[in-house]
């Protein structure tokens, strides 16, 4: 599939940066990350127009890609840094991912939905970005590549994965929306030793749920 950034969508998107800029986002890294990736590729088909809106929006499958503002502060909190290796649950659309990548972090990305792991793939790949792709139950985390200097769950989980705090360095951090689902509150968790750990909130946010074990309904 042909897909054109054109002048147009980069003007939408430098108001989108000023958008978030006003609202509080500071990480001129971040901000830079969010004036180079075009969201209208993450976009389902009858919302391409509203992709510079700071909004959530479907993607299929009952998702969601996140609103804009909500991306920036999980990207803000989890800080990526060059050749970091993070985790994210909840793959959804990939532009979160897109965006961790583009700040130079190694990204690890789990979502339980066949159909959109593949649809991310594809237009990761198409994009130049190299993510590990996996489709697979987040609350198990992915052992193999641990452990890892960050995680970041964009889906609202009732309370911190065992296996992702394990799979967390000492030192590391995990941010998390931690709640039920009306509501969660956006958490970072810091693992100050293997059994501790130190928790930060920043404010309340609303994200899809976090369900345990991967979608099977879908085998496409
Ligand atoms: N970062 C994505 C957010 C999508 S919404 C974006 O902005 O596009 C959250 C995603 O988490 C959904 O795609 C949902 O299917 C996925 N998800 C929920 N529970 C999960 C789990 N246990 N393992 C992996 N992915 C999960």
């Amino acid at each position: 599939m042909e897909r054109i950034d054109t002048y147009k969508h980069k003007g939408m998107r430098k108001k989108l940066v000023d958008t978030l800029r006003s609202k509080g986002i500071k990480n001129e890294r971040v901000l830079e990350a969010f004036d180079n990736v075009p969201r209208h590729f993450f976009m389902e088909s009858g919302f391409v127009q509203f992709a510079y809106k700071d909004q959530a929006f479907p993607i299929g499958n009952d998702q969601t890609i996140s609103q804009p503002y909500t991306v920036a502060v999980q990207t803000e909190l989890i800080d990526p840094q060059k050749h970091e290796k993070i985790l994210e649950v909840g793959t959804g659309s990939g532009y979160q991912t897109a965006i961790l990548l583009e700040m130079g972090a190694k990204v690890y990305s789990i979502e339980r939905y066949r159909e959109l792991y593949l649809k991310a793939k594809s237009l990761l790949n198409d994009m130049k970005y190299h993510p590990y792709l996996f489709y697979g139950d987040g609350y198990k985390g992915q052992p193999a590549y641990a452990p890892y200097d960050k995680i970041l769950v964009t889906a609202g989980a009732s309370e911190i994965p065992k296996a992702l705090f394990e799979q967390l360095k000492v030192g590391g951090s995990m941010v998390i929306p931690l709640g039920g689902r009306s509501g969660q509150e956006m958490t970072v968790v810091k693992k100050t030793g293997e059994d501790e750990k130190e928790e930060f909130h920043h404010g309340s946010f609303i994200f899809v749920p976090m369900v345990k074990g991967k979608d099977t309904n879908n085998n496409h």
